[in-house]
């Protein structure tokens, strides 16, 4: 305990690592009396977002329970600090709600009966299902379907071990479109900005308050402020970010494209594009637009046949398409063009994965990237895959064989991830069924569109035949399942975990609080369910032990990757898995452990996290590894390649590796596209989003002259559907809720708790002189939900908002979802797949262990609006369009706040209308999908070509 100092000197931003181990604090129960408590500090990772921020769980030494978390000031990315979610752990271990035991279902599908079961039954069981689907060569029948992973590698591991196709991701709901349009460019899928170098910081998106990796940015964003850059965010809403932006330009949904190329246009026009970086590094020479073909032209002519080409994009034309001034679209070119090689941005979801063509705001993006050459230079856009670091097993199984249609069809062969979203579509058009199916921190009944459509698969024993879902919490999906399996939270399980989050590479081990400690004071466990509360688990060991309940004798060639790399022939042990990888394969980490007198594991237990290098910067100018030079060969446009493969590229006479692209550089010029049938988006382009202007007519029947039905869907309203059109933002974030997950986090809740529909005043007077607190019903293509409007200027005229996170239901009085959370509602199936759900009840006060409880003063827990829409897969990413056109209208005197209606016929046939826009595989050479586009859990080669017949 230190001694008080007037000047604050006494002060600690955190606790030093030397007092870790007995850490002192007075207890604040005892105040004013000055009573000592003792803490065993343990570092570990927090499981509420991707970012992987650092915390320090601090376990009381006498009652051995954790009583809070704080940062990690030894974590590089997060460096001590945390948004509210991180502490808020302290809430999901020690909510009263939790699923503590496997459980079973008792009685019919979803009718919520359950008993506890053992892991050894579930192991049994599911261990037989699965070997007997392999054994009958229908692998396909097994997947595991993931939301947030909070992992590297292991699952693709433990699925190539099985040798099957079986990897679903809730991408295609998430960021499939921002990846596409970068992966266009230089194969990366995610930028890694390094705000904190940056001179000019271009966010498309509430990046500074919520995202992907936001803590980490956030505090880069401000600190590159603090030095000097300025901050520009394209929002239609008055975010927070917003508001801490020296430009907010409020642009109208899905015409950020439109935006972005006026800037390239004016920085082409003005030449203030870096020429020696566009001539190196871009595959210029294959450009072919507008007649105009690059090769044997000069480098200058290809830039004037830019210039024509983008010459339709001024900026009085995106003005009339985004609303936002031209004059300010010029002001922030010029800014971009001043920061040059300085320029960071960041899109990610918001354009991107609302609109119909969200990944040509990427491309666009990415081209003032290339047109100012910051590409890889500090301050500048860097790749993800420079920054983000995964470390080799002991042992890596081979690429499975096969190719499973029901992630990857045929008719999105661009799509960046499973089209995981039109799954009970799929299974409805008969594509297959699934024997054993297995969920994971995964609530597609609620998260995703169109959730209905889930429940009637999920509760159809022919389409599903056995479903586990893997979730520390009861959940709307979880009810519908044949088992719950507990799995643990941030302090309770194994993870290792590598983002990019700045101009560094580093890598975060999670750990299981309760089992460290006590195996530091000596007690041994076989796994951590043991040393946990209840019997709550972790992937880790579920995925070894079942691999071996699939294959108990080793015969199907399965148990020989969980076996451990040290003894021969014995089950892999945790320890063991990251042992050998911190041992073995990650750079450095043996060497400062060893200065510390530790072995690697024993670092990152005491740690919690790595930094490997900082050396990140301009990756492509790296020279070619000898072995690979070594027999190679140039190909005319430069590409070197060895054995058929390019290994790298010829730049200003220098071999160096270059980009993973076909070209080895930054392809301005996609032949990838123009080979797989889009030839007209071969260069980023402007692609009209379904909810432009023009198709709020067209929904109408008064289809305005510059409406294209050829890229864009009709939209049918049902017969009942009234009311102004209007384009719907749902999928914003509040900073301090976490998807579905944060239903059991009691700070987090008290925060927020409504998500009430923002109309702008001149909108609320169309409406009908609508105020603040009045109920509106507002109309999908496939039924309706029923809300409170909330009057406010800080949203675009022509748009309402609604946000992600809230409105969870259940359909059980005292169980299923959170009651501090969730409405008990009346769900009922009127009519062949019509659903109608009413709230009986919200938010009350109620008795549970957690005083807490009874002190709940919200009563209200918001409106489920995504289970309203219906499936929208672009055509090209696969990606889900969030946004959409909806009718909005004063709810009549029979409406209740909470009220939701879905016909599931409807939504199949929007996914129809959405499905006939695509341009299906084979490409060329009959593939499935291109050989160079990265594919999550990537099969043998010859998987990608379609069979003849
Ligand atoms: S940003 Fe917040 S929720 Fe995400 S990992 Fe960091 S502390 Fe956790």
């Amino acid at each position: 305990m230190t001694d008080f100092k007037r000047d604050g000197s006494h002060l600690a931003f955190c606790p030093p690592v030397e007092k870790w181990d007995d850490w002192v604090e007075y207890d604040p129960d005892e105040w004013p009396r000055r009573v000592e408590k003792h803490f065993q500090i343990v570092p570990t990772i927090c499981f509420n977002c991707e970012s992987a921020c650092g915390l320090l769980a601090y376990t009381n030494k006498e009652t051995g329970k954790i009583e809070k978390f704080e940062g990690n000031p030894k974590h590089p990315a997060s460096r001590g600090r945390l948004c509210a979610k991180g502490p808020a752990t302290i809430n999901q271990i020690h909510d009263p709600d939790r699923i503590l035991y496997p459980m079973k279902r008792s009685g019919p599908r979803g009718s919520g009966q359950w008993a506890r079961t053992s892991w050894d039954e579930v192991l049994e069981t599911f261990g037989a299902r699965i070997r007997k689907a392999f054994q009958e060569n229908r692998g396909e029948e097994v997947m595991y379907h993931v939301g947030r992973p909070g992992h590297d590698f292991i699952m693709e591991r433990t699925l190539q071990a099985w040798g099957i196709d079986g990897h679903n991701s809730h991408t295609n709901v998430c960021s499939s479109s921002a990846r596409l349009g970068y992966l266009l460019w230089h194969y990366a899928d995610r930028p890694s900005p390094d705000h904190a170098n940056a001179r000019f910081i271009l966010l498309l998106s509430a990046h500074l308050e919520s995202g992907h990796y936001f803590n980490p940015h956030a505090q880069r964003i401000i600190e590159g402020k603090m030095a000097g850059a300025k901050l520009a965010v394209v929002d239609p809403r008055l975010s927070n970010t917003a508001s801490m932006a020296d430009y907010w330009l409020p642009s109208y949904p899905g015409t950020e494209g439109a935006m972005l190329l006026a800037m390239a246009k004016v920085i082409l026009d003005e030449n203030r594009y870096d020429a020696e970086f566009v001539k190196n590094w871009t595959n210029w020479e294959e450009l072919e637009i507008d007649g105009f073909r690059a090769q044997g032209q000069s480098f200058n002519a290809t830039i004037d046949a830019l210039k024509r080409h983008y010459a339709k994009f001024t900026p009085e034309f995106a003005e009339k398409e985004s609303g936002v001034k031209a004059e300010v679209i010029v002001k922030i070119a010029r800014e971009i063009a001043t920061a040059g090689s300085r320029f960071a941005s960041h899109l990610w979801r918001g354009s991107a994965s609302g609109n119909l063509g969200g990944w040509q705001p990427a491309r666009a993006l990415m081209l003032l990237h290339v047109l100012t050459g910051s590409v890889g230079t500090p301050g500048g856009h860097n790749l993800n895959a420079w920054n983000k670091f995964v470390p080799k097993t002991f042992k890596t199984p081979p690429p499975q064989k096969r190719w499973n249609e029901l992630l990857y069809p045929p008719e999105w062969p661009l799509c960046t991830h499973e089209m995981s979203f039109l799954l009970p579509h799929f299974l409805k058009e008969g594509r297959g069924r699934i024997e054993a199916y297995f969920t994971r921190v995964f609530n597609p009944v609620w998260t995703y569109p169109d959730g209905f459509s889930w429940i009637e698969m999920l509760r159809d024993e022919e389409k599903v035949g056995l479903h586990a879902a893997l979730s520390p919490t009861w959940s709307e999906t979880a009810w519908f399942a044949d088992y719950v399996l507990p799995m643990g939270f941030s302090s309770e399980r194994h993870d290792l975990m590598s983002q990019e989050s700045y101009a560094g590479k580093w890598i975060g081990f999670r750990q299981p609080v309760a089992r460290v400690i006590r195996e530091r004071a000596g007690e041994k466990f076989d796994y951590t369910y043991q040393a946990n509360v209840g019997e709550v688990w972790e992937e880790d060991e579920f995925w070894i032990n079942l691999s071996w309940a699939i294959d108990p004798d080793g015969s199907m060639g399965i148990r020989q990757w969980f076996e451990s790399p040290y003894r021969p022939g014995q089950k892999l042990t945790v320890d063991e898995y990251y042992g050998w990888m911190f041992e073995n394969s990650v750079p450095g980490l043996p060497e400062v452990a060893a200065k510390e007198g530790l072995k690697p594991l024993e670092y990152m237990r005491k740690y919690g996290a790595y930094e490997i290098t900082t050396d990140v910067h301009r990756q492509n100018e790296k020279p070619i590894a000898p072995a690979d030079l070594a027999g190679s060969n140039v190909e005319p446009n430069g590409v070197i390649k060895k054995d058929g493969k390019a290994v790298g590229v010829m730049v200003d006479g220098e071999s160096v590796v270059g980009y993973n692209t076909p070209s080895r550089k930054l392809e301005l010029f996609s032949k990838t596209m123009a080979d797989w049938k889009w030839p007209e988006f071969a260069l980023p382009e402007y692609y009209r989003s379904h909810i432009h202007r023009s198709a709020q007519g067209a929904s109408m029947g008064n289809p305005p002259a510059d409406f294209d039905p050829k890229y864009m869907p009709r939209v049918e309203w049902p017969k009942d559907a009234h009311g102004e059109v209007y384009t719907l933002l749902p999928i914003f974030r509040l900073p301090n809720l976490i998807h579905t997950r944060s239903g059991n986090a009691k700070f987090l809740y008290e925060i927020s708790h409504k998500n009430p529909l923002w109309v702008n005043p001149v909108d609320a007077k169309q409406l009908g002189d609508v105020c603040t607190g009045d109920l509106l019903k507002v109309h999908t293509e496939i039924g309706y939900f029923v809300l409170h409007a909330w009057v406010t200027e800080g949203l675009t005229p022509g748009v309402v908002a609604c946000s992600h996170h809230l409105g969870r239901w259940r359909v059980n009085k005292d169980e299923q979802v959170e009651r501090m959370s969730s409405a008990w509602v009346d769900l009922k199936e009127v009519g062949k797949g019509q659903w109608k759900m009413r709230q009986l009840s919200s938010v009350q006060p109620y008795d549970s262990p957690d005083a807490d409880t009874k002190r709940v003063w919200w009563s209200d827990a918001g409106v489920h609006q995504d289970i309203t829409f219906p499936v929208h897969p672009d055509p090209i990413s696969g990606m889900h369009c969030w946004h959409q056109l909806v009718r909005v209208e004063r709810a009549a005197p029979d409406d209740c706040y909470g009220d939701i209606f879905v016909d599931t016929n409807l939504s199949f046939a929007v996914y129809q209308r959405w499905k006939a826009l695509a341009r299906p595989a084979p490409g060329p050479g009959g593939l499935r999908r291109p050989l160079w586009i990265p594919r999550v859990v990537r099969p043998v080669e010859s998987a990608f070509y379609m069979k003849k017949d």
